[in-house]
């Protein structure tokens, strides 16, 4: 019997839910959820809630498990004869997958409830429900996420792993009480997509020698900066792919994991049970590492090791929540790390952002805007592509995300400033000086090459010039169509 089944039929003891081993049919394909098991269950007023709410589990075995987690299950087929909290969710996931959701909001407001995904970036309406399914929508998300569903005051958060056809996908659930209920964010991982190599990181041509100068070699620290969801784990990840080999040594700390790469050793930060960074890191350079990634540099303790295993020899791959490159730096220092650490451990920064690729099937070209022009500097009768929208990308305009990015290879001159305590605007200067191309540069030439479009540059990349209203030029967006729903109703 799979382990799977052996599992779901103990939990099935101490609740009072029907477990039952079956395959899947339906109108939804079959998502599986996987969470962590928690005795609050057994007995808890929630088990007989829950078991009016959702009369049957259809296990049908799932792909994959997170085997610590492995201690409930919870197998929807989204049979028709469930509740209709649980078609929802499913049909939502399911659609979110779909078109390629990074992010899933179900927001409460005064009169309905709205779901909307962020697509490449932006936020797009899927669909508003009626304001009373919001009670049993947010108890779905919280049971499949082994939350509290009582708690309705404070915050949580919580995670999941689902396998919907093919693929694995980990969500990350933030509840925040909000003024008409309880908003919830899903954050949608797939760890199974396919690690990129670096050719395929939309690096211009110099950029690409750069990095790739950078990452070979033999020790130092590399930082990746940007916002959430710049795409920065996915450059570091085609770092990593360059360089694995069978005589290297690669530990990674990281939190969540992003990608599932074969051949290194991936290990997960737990703050909660107070496995930070920090300490994680310390445990990696006892495993005798050539090449550590942090997944992210948060405090000046976790800087610190990370600076000093790359003064010891390592190569020390990180991330950072800055602006850009240079700001990178006064950030660390404004952490409380010692620049002369900076100076002699930092020996790269690559700044990104993500802006949306034009569509190619519609995309069309004509003049630009006078501001357009003046800012691209080319003459007004000069043709530019502009986004349309068609059937093949939901009637925006845009298909997938492209990166656009600035390189910083440090030399001495470099180092000298950051030792003494140089400010950003000096730093850029004298990274412009040594070749780096400012990210506002690549961007522009992207645009040049009827990549992106300028209004969608603006909106990543300038959007904090004060000089450039960003948000005036944006056309509106229109919603995704929505896809064949469950009734809602019922
Ligand atoms: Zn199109």
């Amino acid at each position: 019997m799979p382990y799977s089944t052996v599992q779901a039929i103990k939990w099935q003891k101490f609740t009072s839910i029907h477990v039952k081993a079956t395959g899947c049919s339906g109108n939804f394909p079959p998502i599986h959820f996987v969470t962590k098991g928690t005795d609050w269950f057994r007995g808890h007023p929630a088990a007989l809630f829950f078991g009016l709410l959702v009369p049957d589990f259809w296990l049908h075995s799932p792909r994959r498990f997170n085997v610590q987690d492995l201690n409930r299950i919870d197998s929807v087929g989204a049979r028709s004869a469930q509740g209709p909290a649980v078609q929802m969710i499913n049909a939502m996931i399911s659609e979110a997958v779909r078109v390629g959701a990074s992010d899933i909001h179900i927001e409460p407001r005064k009169t309905v409830v709205e779901i909307r995904f962020r697509v490449d970036g932006v936020m797009h309406v899927w669909k508003n429900l009626p304001k009373d399914m919001q009670d049993i929508c947010t108890a779905r998300v919280k049971v499949m996420s082994d939350l509290d569903i009582n708690e309705k005051r404070l915050p949580q958060d919580g995670r999941v792993t689902i396998n919907v056809p093919g693929r694995t996908i980990d969500l990350r659930i933030s509840i925040l009480p909000v003024l008409y209920g309880e908003k919830i964010v899903m954050r949608l991982l797939d760890r199974e997509l396919s690690v990129r190599g670096l050719e395929q990181l939309d690096f211009s041509p110099y950029n690409k020698s750069a990095f790739d100068d950078l990452i070979h070699r033999p020790l130092g620290l590399i930082l990746v900066t940007g916002p959430t969801g710049s795409g920065k784990t996915t450059t570091l990840y085609a770092a990593l792919n360059t360089l694995k080999s069978k005589t290297v040594n690669i530990v990674t700390c990281e939190d969540p994991i992003e990608y599932d790469m074969d051949g290194i050793n991936q290990s997960q930060v737990f703050d909660k049970v107070g496995l930070t960074f920090a300490r994680q890191l310390r445990s990696i350079l006892r495993q005798d590492p050539d090449i550590i990634l942090v997944g992210e540099i948060r405090d000046a303790e976790t800087a610190e090791i990370a600076f000093r295993a790359a003064m010891t020899g390592h190569l020390v791959l990180s991330t950072l929540h800055s602006n850009d490159a240079a700001t990178s730096v006064t950030r660390l220092v404004d952490m409380g790390v010692p620049p002369f650490l900076i100076s002699s451990g930092l020996i790269g920064m690559v700044a990104q952002r993500l802006v949306r690729r034009l569509c190619t099937s519609c995309r069309r070209q004509a003049p630009p805007t006078p501001r357009q022009a003046e800012l691209l500097n080319i003459a007004p009768t000069d043709l530019i592509w502009h986004p349309v929208g068609c059937q093949r990308c939901e009637g925006t305009g845009y298909k997938g995300r492209l990166a656009v990015h600035e390189v910083v290879r440090a030399d001495e001159k470099f180092e000298r400033l950051i030792m003494h305590g140089a400010t950003a605007s000096q730093l850029r200067q004298a990274a412009e000086s040594i070749g780096m191309i400012p990210i506002r540069e690549d961007a522009l030439n992207k645009i040049r090459a009827g990549l992106t479009s300028v209004d969608d540059v603006m909106r990543q990349v300038y959007v904090r010039l004060d000089d450039i209203d960003a948000d005036a030029e944006l056309p509106p967006l229109p919603a995704l169509e929505a896809p064949t729903a469950p009734a809602l109703t019922s």
